[in-house]
């Protein structure tokens, strides 16, 4: 029995993974469950998994938990320093890190100092901290296996003895697909007023709502370059991002002597996340068969950066090293929300992250605490240039 805790139970990953896990009862049992203030819902999960634990965001949360869940036996916690206990529990064999942004960073970070089988699908955690993070899974013997769709494909098409000698794998690129979001059709100038609603409405999947931004944007793509680059130590250079519009085909490799190895299925997170919770085994994740012949035509084309500035603004802070995709992270995550309040138009996201990366410097990525107080900077630096383009 692999014993489970979800970090972000009632978010769209969340609620992936206890589909999942629900199918295989003789396999899975849920430890812990995590929301921030979705309580009702989170009680609901609570009632049909019988998890030991439960955390939410605040004490109120919590009190409003325990009241709804009083006849259950349940313990109930708040805040970060409880993420963390019920990510490195002794209790726990297997972390689902789905918590959105860098309110994840510490407790999949714990979960990775405690050894544990870590399933990442939080990519800000790793964008933030990638050295630290990687190092930590080395020195604590954790598992790390990635949830993102396209970085679990590339997994999957990598051979297994990558991790143990990358250079004799003969790996020429690693090709990440994009679909490029609900405006891939659209001029940049009828871009300034698209509403949140707009782009939330992915054309192929279906995702919390700062994720949707993030691929509208395509900075979830230069999230994910980043990702990439320390999930599989792959120099920028090496990595491409290629537009895929279908979202058939989850990424790709290619290798040097010609061969590309690609994962394809059906755009649905359920496919990832049981390879994840089974590797190396497989089991049924609900997912239905693909059928290519259903599909008249897979299409494949080159980005534009101009179209795309989040993608180059991602490029360049991985370049840059340090601390500065924690910057770029933490620009965004601000940029986003307030796009989402409807305080800036959708263009004005990418001018927060490049406007805070101008203004700012960064340092070494030395210790958790550096990234944290980079990532406070960035945000307060990010606030102010929201203010200036909300009241322009
Ligand atoms: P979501 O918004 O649907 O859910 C987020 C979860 O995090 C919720 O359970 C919420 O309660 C919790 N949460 C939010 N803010 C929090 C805070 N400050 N402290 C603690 N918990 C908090 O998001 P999602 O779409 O499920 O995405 C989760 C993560 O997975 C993101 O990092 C996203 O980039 C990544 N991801 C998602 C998908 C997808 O298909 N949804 C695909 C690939 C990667
Ligand atoms: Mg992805």
């Amino acid at each position: 029995m692999q014993r489970i805790t979800i970090l972000g139970a009632t978010g769209s990953i969340g609620a992936s993974t206890l589909d999942v896990l629900a199918r295989h009862p003789e396999r899975y049992s849920v430890y812990a469950l995590s929301a921030h203030a979705r309580v009702q819902e989170l009680a609901g999960q609570c009632r049909r998994f019988r998890p030991q634990r439960a955390v939410v965001g605040s004490p109120e949360a919590a009190a409003q938990l325990a009241a709804l869940l009083h006849d259950l036996p349940i313990d109930i916690g708040h805040g970060e320093a409880a993420l963390c206990e019920i990510a490195s529990s002794p209790d726990t064999d297997t972390v689902m890190a789905a918590i959105v942004g860098a309110a994840g960073l510490a407790p999949t970070l714990a979960a990775a100092r405690a050894g544990k089988k870590v399933l990442l699908a939080n990519k800000e955690a790793l964008v933030m901290s990638g050295q630290l993070f990687m190092d930590a899974v080395r020195e604590h013997g954790a598992t790390l296996l990635p949830i993102d769709s396209e970085h679990n494909a590339i997994f999957q098409s990598l051979p297994s003895h990558y991790a143990r000698d990358p250079n004799a794998a003969g790996v020429a690129k690693v090709l990440l697909t994009a679909s490029g979001g609900p405006f891939l059709q659209r001029t940049v100038e009828t871009l300034e007023h698209v509403t949140p609603e707009e782009a939330c409405k992915h054309p192929n999947w279906s995702m919390g709502r700062k994720i949707s931004v993030d691929s509208a944007t395509m900075m979830n793509k230069g999230l994910e370059v980043i990702e990439a680059h320390w999930l599989f130590g792959a120099p920028a250079d090496l990595i491409e991002v290629v537009i895929h519009p279908q979202s058939v085909i989850h990424s790709m490799v290619s290798y040097v002597d010609g061969s590309v190895l690609a994962q394809l299925g059906n755009p649905d997170m359920r496919t990832p996340i049981a390879h994840a919770l089974a590797f190396p085994e497989r089991i049924a994740s609900g997912v239905a068969q693909l059928d290519l012949t259903q599909w008249a035509a897979l299409q494949f084309h080159q980005p534009d950066f101009g179209r795309f500035p989040c993608l180059a603004l991602a490029f360049d802070a991985l370049r840059a090293g340090g601390t500065a995709p924690a910057l770029l992270n933490a620009a965004n995550e601000v940029a986003v929300q307030a796009f989402l309040d409807r305080r800036i138009g959708f263009r004005d996201i990418d001018r927060v992250v490049r406007r805070t990366m101008d203004a700012s410097t960064y340092g070494d990525a030395a210790s958790i605490e550096a990234v944290m107080a980079q990532d406070a900077l960035a945000r307060s630096a990010a606030g102010c240039i929201v203010d200036t383009l909300a009241r322009a």
